[in-house]
């Protein structure tokens, strides 16, 4: 979608900070980061949300995304004292961009529950 940031960064005609690139994912740091390491992982294909992740198709992308984004972890050296993989959903649960993506969060003690 042209008017989607997340698909300009994919496509690289906006720059992002990569930290690491699949065929189905692209993992970038977040503009306004919130822990000490928060990395954004967003599926190369448009999809709004989680919800509309749906059928086979939908399946297999949330497992890759959500398996690159636990890899990412590994690379960044967060598995030793733990991360959260987190995704905001509508407006109740925070989405700002309309684009299904994967926070990363790790580097220091995260709270729970959220605000
Ligand atoms: P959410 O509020 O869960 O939809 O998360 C959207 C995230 O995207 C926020 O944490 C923003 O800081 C981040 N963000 C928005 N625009 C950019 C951008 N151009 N590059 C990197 N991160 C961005």
């Amino acid at each position: 979608m042209s008017d989607c940031i997340f698909c300009r960064i994919v496509s690289r005609e906006i720059p992002a900070t990569e930290v690491g690139r699949t065929d189905d994912a692209v993992a970038f740091r977040d503009l306004d980061p919130k822990a000490p390491t928060h990395v954004l992982v967003v599926p190369v294909r448009h999809v709004n949300a989680v919800r509309d992740a749906t059928g086979p198709e939908g399946e297999k992308l949330l497992g890759r995304v959500f398996a690159f984004a636990a890899t990412l972890a590994t690379e960044l050296g967060l598995d030793a004292d733990g991360y959260r993989l987190v995704t905001n959903t509508g407006r109740h649960g925070g989405q700002s961009v309309d684009h299904l993506h994967v926070h990363l969060l790790g580097g220091r003690q995260l709270e729970w529950p959220p605000g």
